[in-house]
């Protein structure tokens, strides 16, 4: 019995070692010795046909002996299967690594950004207001009351009869011109909303718009001041031109329109053929509205001026679509 024991033992850690790596020769040696008909098996079936007092004995090295080979061909079937996996599972080392994905500043943002930039370089200070805006701020202060004609140019979101989400950064000038006496400088960019939706607008957008208040202020301060602006903003060989306007807040107005930045003047899709793109709003500060914040108008003038921020971006960038900058694409966003 021993003898047949060691006998198989050897047998099967001999045949083991000659499958190593090879999981289907390993299971098939599992059911040569341990399967039903296996010869461990039917070894141990033949314990019954020994004598009553040598049973105890030769079970116990049988079991042994089995357990050992149980043991054996497990871990022969683990190693055989780490072997598969890493045939399968090969890392190649040389492969070019994933870069991890940076998030970067919405154009919108450089854009709002590069604007103050310039003014600020000039002297101006950035300024701040609330989105939900009273009545009298956005309209009645600005020289546009109740019942103007000049209100139908804004389509106007009311929360209600007193209260509006402002329409334009405008009102900055009031809070401005509120809080401090002459000299200002000041910068005010951000939100502004619109029940406007089309190619070229959106219900929400973001303005910068500036004032500058002081003794001897005159309209030519006014062109200096843009010129200089939009030379930095596009470059020193951008044109652009000054074309009467109206806004009730400022007198004179003028819209300043730049030399078309897609076809330099000759006319494309872009200008509609006129050569020229308007870029901002502008003009003199009206004495009403001097008025209504207490400024001397005998003594100081003004001037004041307001872009909107993606339409100078869809200009930088020959952007056609407004609402391009909303949707969120990355592959639109990351290009810049
Ligand atoms: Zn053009």
């Amino acid at each position: 019995m021993e003898q047949q024991l060691d006998e198989i033992e050897s047998e099967a850690q001999r045949e083991l070692a000659a499958a190593a790596g090879d999981r289907r020769r390993i299971e098939a040696l599992g059911l040569k010795y341990l399967g039903r008909k296996g010869r461990m098996t039917q070894l141990l079936r033949s314990i019954a046909s020994l004598a009553p007092e040598a049973r105890p004995a030769a079970g116990l090295r049988a079991n042994e002996t089995k357990q050992r080979l149980s043991a054996a061909i497990e871990a022969a079937l683990r190693a055989a299967e780490r072997i598969e996996r890493s045939r399968v599972e090969r890392i190649d080392v040389t492969l070019p690594g994933r870069a991890p994905l940076c998030g970067t500043l919405h154009p919108i943002t450089q854009i709002s950004r590069e604007i103050c930039d310039i003014f600020e370089r000039m002297g101006y200070d950035i300024v701040e207001g609330p989105e939900v805006e009273k009545d009298y701020y956005n309209f009645e202060a600005l020289n546009i009351p109740k019942n103007h004609p000049a209100r139908d140019m804004q389509d106007t979101f009311f929360v209600s009869e007193e209260v509006v989400l402002r329409t334009h950064t405008s009102p900055l000038q009031i809070r401005t011109m509120e809080r401090h006496p002459p000299p200002v400088r000041v910068i005010a960019p951000g939100k502004v909303f619109r029940c406007d939706s089309d190619q070229t607008h959106t219900p929400m957008f973001h303005q910068v718009e500036g004032l500058l208040v002081d003794e001897k202020v005159s309209f030519g301060d006014l062109k200096g001041t843009l010129t200089a602006f939009v030379h930095q903003m596009f470059d020193e060989e951008t044109r652009l031109r000054f074309r009467p306007s109206f806004f009730p807040f400022t007198e004179p107005s003028a819209e300043v329109d730049i030399l078309c930045v897609i076809c330099r003047g000759t006319g494309c899709r872009v200008c509609k053929q006129t050569g020229w793109l308007e870029i901002l709003g502008s003009g003199m500060v009206h004495p009403a509205v001097f008025e209504n914040v207490g400024y001397d108008t005998r003594r100081y003038t003004g001037f004041a001026f307001g872009m909107g921020v993606e339409r100078v971006a869809m200009l930088k960038y020959g952007i056609d679509d407004l609402r391009k900058f909303f949707e969120n694409d990355l592959r639109f966003l990351s290009q810049f």
